[in-house]
């Protein structure tokens, strides 16, 4: 049975930039995943993510985006692909709501530039949008979304040409702390001096012991196109986010011929079994977000042009949780990040090699820890 220096169960948004960081650190190592990647049944695909700095849910998070970035950055350099697009994020609620106001937090405590609209700016600026008159919106202007499959893949290809060795499909049924580590998968034995567990939606059955008390959500995403003669305004538009009274919705600038991807944020049906998550439109969700675009983006066509699901893995209070395993120091982990973990990949997977090659790290991630 081959010994590498490390294995990473798990190779899709995190576990795939994880890999390559090991790699670059000269390690041999081995990433599974039960899928091919990049794949559509974990949580990342849907073809964007939203990335910004000015960070509504915790200002701890800024400080690893502003290096978050430069690391896509280096990533698209190496793959030689554009991963990042930088169309601006438009953040709009009540002044005292949760969103607006965190994002002027964040952006006062970390002196990040925002510019502050009011209803009748936003509309002026970007026609495609209605926005409540008792709301305000702030504009970031170095945010925008990156390409998530194409991110996964710039990932394992980097990963691979540093030397990583993939093994997928195939499934972890079971691992052991040893040390070494070993892991019984659907096609045989394996074992590592470190384990790094980036599992997604499955993190909480691969670290039972933990009682991480995560939630699975089943998150929709609906993709609407413009009416006719509407495409142009609809390509221009920065990402957003609206908080309302029904809900937090989020979308996308038109990217290709499917149009205007939206999707909700808060909400979601609780799922059980990740690998049996019900793929098919659901009615209330289709409705929601049907209502939300004809409100606030009444250029856009009734009818959906596509469709999928995805899934949310939600931590009790929705920050990431990214440690060592408390009694085994050789294994790290990065679990619960409750739909807003994408944009950090490749800071993560800086992390949780240094968790485990070093025993530490210098990134400022006290704040993710277990307890
Ligand atoms: C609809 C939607 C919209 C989102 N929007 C944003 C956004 O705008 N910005 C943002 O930053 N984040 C966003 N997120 C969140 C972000 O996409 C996720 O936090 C992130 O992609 C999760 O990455 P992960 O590596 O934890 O999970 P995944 O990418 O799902 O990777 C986990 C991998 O582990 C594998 N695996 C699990 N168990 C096993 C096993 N037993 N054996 C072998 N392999 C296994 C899976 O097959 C999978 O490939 C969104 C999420 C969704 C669903």
């Amino acid at each position: 049975m081959p010994v590498y220096d490390a294995i990473v169960l798990g190779t899709g948004g995190i576990g795939s930039a994880a890999l390559l960081h090991l790699a670059q650190r000269g390690c041999k190592v081995l990433g599974i995943d039960q899928f091919v990647g990049p794949h559509d049944r974990g949580s990342s695909h849907g073809q964007t993510r939203i990335i910004r700095q000015a960070y509504f849910e915790h200002p701890n998070y800024t400080p690893l985006l502003l290096k978050t970035y430069r690391l896509w950055d280096e990533l698209a350099d190496r793959v030689g692909r554009q991963l990042y697009f930088e169309t601006g994020v438009l953040q709009i609620g009540p002044a005292d709501g949760e969103v607006v106001a965190g994002v002027f937090r964040s952006a006062e405590m970390h002196g990040l530039h925002l510019e502050r609209l009011t209803p009748a700016e936003i509309e002026q600026r970007w026609p495609a949008f209605v926005v409540p008159a008792h709301m305000i919106g702030a504009i970031e202007h170095h945010a925008g979304y990156l390409l998530v499959e194409q991110c996964v893949d710039a990932h394992l290809q980097a990963a691979t040409e540093a030397g990583a060795e993939l093994l997928s499909p195939a499934a972890v049924e079971a691992w052991k702390p040893g040390p070494p580590v070993t892991l019984q998968t659907s096609e045989g034995e394996l074992a590592a001096e470190h384990l790094i567990v980036t599992a997604g939606a499955w993190a909480g059955q691969l670290l039972a012991d933990l009682q991480l008390n995560l939630e699975v959500r089943r998150k929709s995403l609906f993709w609407y196109p413009p009416n006719s003669g509407q495409e142009a305004a609809h390509r221009e538009l920065p990402c957003f986010l609206y908080e309302l009274p029904t809900g937090v919705f989020y979308g996308m600038p038109q990217v290709d011929d499917r149009g205007v991807k939206i999707g909700e944020h808060s909400g979601g049906q609780v799922i059980g079994d990740p690998l049996q998550v019900d793929r098919e439109v659901d009615p209330e969700d289709r409705t929601a977000t049907g209502a939300f675009a004809q409100q606030h983006l009444p250029q856009l066509t009734r009818q959906h042009r596509d469709h999928a699901v995805c899934m949310y893995t939600m931590s009790p209070d929705q920050h990431f949780i990214v440690d060592r395993h408390p009694e085994h120091s050789h294994v790290a982990f990065a679990a619960g990040l409750s739909g807003h973990g994408f944009k950090f990949a490749p800071i993560l997977g800086q992390a949780l090699s240094e968790l485990v090659l070093d025993g530490g790290t210098p990134l400022p991630i006290e704040f993710l820890r277990l307890r």
